[in-house]
């Protein structure tokens, strides 16, 4: 993946930029090049006129003090030695030469000949010397009035020294032009360094986690986007290490659950076995009651089971039908008492005397009254006290379950109507109950609150709407 986004990197970022740098350093030299010519060009150009126009005074190179006055000029230049002058007469015979030696007989001088054919009478020349010399010559044809050749001035220089000026200048370009290719790369190599080798932690760590190890951590490196990748994905792997535990404590519960009954029936089915024949009455009454009651224990759980996986795949069907809620939360409390009873709690209901009308499943709602309230007794000690009431209130009946309990940490309270949550790992029970509860509470439009503390006890309402036609 690194090699990914490093190809991308090169192809995108790094190819744009050395071509925009080779045209910059391309362009740049081009220009220095042109300028330094074209300025040689003008400078000798200018010399010329200067000496073109003395000498186009004289009609004819055949005048008296034309070659003196030609010599004179010439000895008397300035700037003899960054350039040569050359005076050549009608008939094409250098007639004056700055250096003083004479000139080469093989001497080319191209822009000489083409000055001659020119309109202008001027032409410029930029080549080597047969000494190899680079250099640049001008010549400028001078006329009299009547057209006819007197002389030629030619202005020659050496662009040796130019020529170096130039290569220093393309040099310096060049090496600038590589020191921001090389920023370049540095930086870029830098960030790239800086997201791929985070996200190739992000990377080995999902691997590690999808294969079960939830205690895998990514160190988080910047504080940026990639940051808060790490922490969503650190986040993400405690919370499913989270529910991988409950998972695994939801399967010990549910087998401890269901092993309990099992034993007992399991047990006084052997002992009803065994023994010489038929086991005495007061044995198999006891025996067979035990049986029938832990069966049906046994069908509840499962029940509870069967709704709650219902409930996952979103399939829970409500038979809604118009009822009074105060009769069957008399049936489950009349469930209830017995068992309450034998427990040594104390569970009050003061019976009111209203009716309170909603649209219900009836099964469905006597399982949250059955849920509420079994977790209450379950919680609350022996001599303890669960208190149960039934309330109107506008639109609303209520119906508040207190217990005077053990209550519930405030870091539990918000997480006990998860699913397999279990705040008592002590206690039996699934961690479905309150769940499923919830669930058909709010599948009836209606709410579940909790309120707890520990060591006072908790209150459980659940708030329904009225049934209003
Ligand atoms: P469980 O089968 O474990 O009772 P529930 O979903 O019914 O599962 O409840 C979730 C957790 O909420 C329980 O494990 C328990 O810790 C806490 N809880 C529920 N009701 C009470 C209560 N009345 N008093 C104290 N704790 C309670």
């Amino acid at each position: 993946m690194g090699k990914g986004i490093t190809r991308r990197w090169i192809l995108n970022t790094l190819c744009s930029i050395v071509a925009i740098v080779l045209f910059a350093v391309i362009s740049l030299s081009f220009a220095v090049w042109t300028y330094f010519y074209s300025s040689v060009e003008q400078t000798l150009s200018g010399r010329s006129v200067e000496l073109a126009n003395i000498l186009s005074e004289f009609n004819t190179d055949h005048d008296s003090t034309f070659a003196a006055t030609a010599r004179d000029y010439v000895e008397n230049f300035p700037d003899k030695e960054s350039m040569e002058i050359l005076v050549i007469d009608s008939e094409g015979n250098i007639l004056v030469n700055s250096t003083g030696f004479a000139p080469d007989a093989a001497l080319s001088m191209p822009d000489y000949e083409t000055a001659k054919t020119s309109n202008t009478g001027y032409a410029k020349w930029v080549g080597r010397l047969s000494s190899g010399e680079k250099v640049t010559a001008v010549t400028r044809i001078v006329r009299n009035s009547e057209g006819d050749i007197i002389c030629a001035v030619r202005y020659l220089t050496s662009m040796s020294d130019i020529n170096k000026v130039i290569f220093g200048a393309i040099a310096v370009f060049t090496l600038v032009g590589l020191i921001i290719i090389g920023l370049v790369i540095f930086s870029g190599t830098y960030f790239i360094r800086s997201i791929v080798k985070p996200v190739q932690n992000i990377s080995d760590t999902a691997k590690k986690i999808a294969q079960g190890d939830f205690n895998a951590q990514i160190d988080k490196m910047y504080d940026d986007e990639i940051g808060d990748l790490c922490d969503s994905i650190n986040d993400m792997a405690k919370a499913l290490g989270a529910s991988d535990r409950m998972k695994n404590d939801f399967i010990s519960s549910v087998s401890h659950e269901l092993r309990t009954p099992l034993t007992a029936i399991k047990g006084w089915a052997e002992t009803m076995q065994s023994g010489n024949g038929v086991p005495d009455k007061e044995t198999f009454d006891k025996g067979m009651d035990i049986i029938v009651k832990e069966s049906t224990r046994l069908t509840g759980i499962v029940e509870e089971l069967l709704d709650f996986s219902r409930m996952q795949n979103g399939q829970t069907l409500l038979m809604k039908e118009k009822l009074d809620i105060s009769a069957e939360l008399d049936e489950v409390l009349y469930m209830m008492h017995d068992r309450a009873q034998n427990e040594g709690k104390h569970l009050l209901y003061d019976q009111p005397d209203i009716v309170a009308p909603v649209s219900a499943d009836k099964n469905k709602l006597k399982q949250v009254f059955i849920n509420i309230i079994d977790n209450a007794l379950k919680y609350t000690p022996k001599e303890g006290v669960v208190g149960v009431q039934l309330i109107l209130d506008e639109t609303l009946v209520k119906v508040i379950v207190t217990d005077t309990g053990c209550g519930i940490a405030p870091d539990d309270l918000p997480r006990v109507k998860d699913k397999f949550f279990k705040a008592n790992q002590s206690v039996r029970g699934s961690g479905i109950g309150l769940a499923i509860a919830d669930e058909i509470v709010t599948l009836h439009g209606g709410n579940l609150d909790i309120e707890s503390g520990i060591g006072v006890g908790t209150t459980v309402t659940i708030s329904l709407p009225l049934c209003t036609d």
